[in-house]
């Protein structure tokens, strides 16, 4: 098993239970999508997972490797399996598409290289290589800001490519797009877990890509898994249970 959450539990200062209890497993390759209305703890769980915040009880093994009990740079070392991409992309705007995918390699290097941005010739041609990979070879000395957002994001999952990660957290990595564009970056995503084995975990509002793309969707609701199972399985009865019998919140 490739990630293995065991009986996750949240609670933030002001006593709000972001997660109860939150229990799953991936196994490499495959493509899920978290479900959920807003605030039943998909953000707080991608959080945790990438390390942005200790959660407060629970297990977490990354290919075995039991994060929960990690620190430094043991900790930092299995942290750097996964990835992640964002619904607001968080590249440095001002500078090029190369160097925003090169500033990936910045937590591996030694100081002087670093502020001197000295990443070197293997690097710079594997950024390259992955900016060909998400289709932007053209686009290498571009400044992001000059991109469209579909572009924005592409770069993205090629400055996350670049850390050599087994899985990838997807936060409503579509969220911003329109939705030919959205499509488009569903597609590449797709492509990579195909071509490249990569395991990706999305956080999506969007049911219906949810559902079109992701062969198995985890649904989240007050904090605990309340579905987790093939998406052809989902019926009307599941999204009431996942998004409540109103399905107020429901896309
Ligand atoms: P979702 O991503 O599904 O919308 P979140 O993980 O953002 O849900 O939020 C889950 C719950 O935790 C909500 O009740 C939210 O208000 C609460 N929450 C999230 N972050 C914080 C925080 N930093 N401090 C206090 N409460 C928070």
């Amino acid at each position: 098993m490739l990630l293995e959450v065991r009986h996750i539990r949240k609670r933030f200062d002001d006593r709000t239970d972001a997660l109860t209890d939150v229990s799953f497993s991936l196994e490499q390759g495959e493509f899920v999508s978290v479900i959920g209305p807003s605030g039943a703890g998909k953000t707080t769980l991608f959080r945790i997972l990438n390390g942005a915040i200790p959660c407060d009880g629970g297990e977490l093994f990354v290919d075995g490797a039991p994060m929960h009990t990690l620190k430094g740079r043991a900790k930092r070392e299995v942290q750097k399996r996964i990835g992640t991409i964002y619904q607001d992309f968080a590249l440095v705007e001002n500078a090029t598409c190369r160097q925003n995918v090169l500033n990936a390699c910045l937590p591996d290097m030694t100081f002087l290289p670093a502020v001197c941005g000295l990443f070197g010739a293997e690097r710079t041609a594997e950024a390259d290589r992955l900016l060909d990979r998400v289709g932007l070879a053209d686009k290498a000395e571009e400044p992001v800001k000059n991109l469209s957002g579909g572009q924005k994001q592409r770069v993205a999952i090629a400055r996350a490519l670049m850390r050599h990660p087994a899985i990838l957290l997807a936060d409503e990595p579509v969220a911003s797009l329109d939705p030919v564009t959205g499509r488009q970056i569903l597609e590449l995503l797709r492509d990579i877990r195909e071509t490249d084995g990569l395991t990706i975990l999305m956080n999506s509002h969007n049911l219906a890509l949810s559902l079109e793309f992701c062969p198995r969707l985890i649904g989240l609701s007050a904090g605990s898994v309340v579905y987790d199972g093939p998406a052809e399985a989902v019926t009307d009865a599941t999204l009431a249970a996942i998004y409540g019998d109103g399905q107020d919140d429901a896309p």
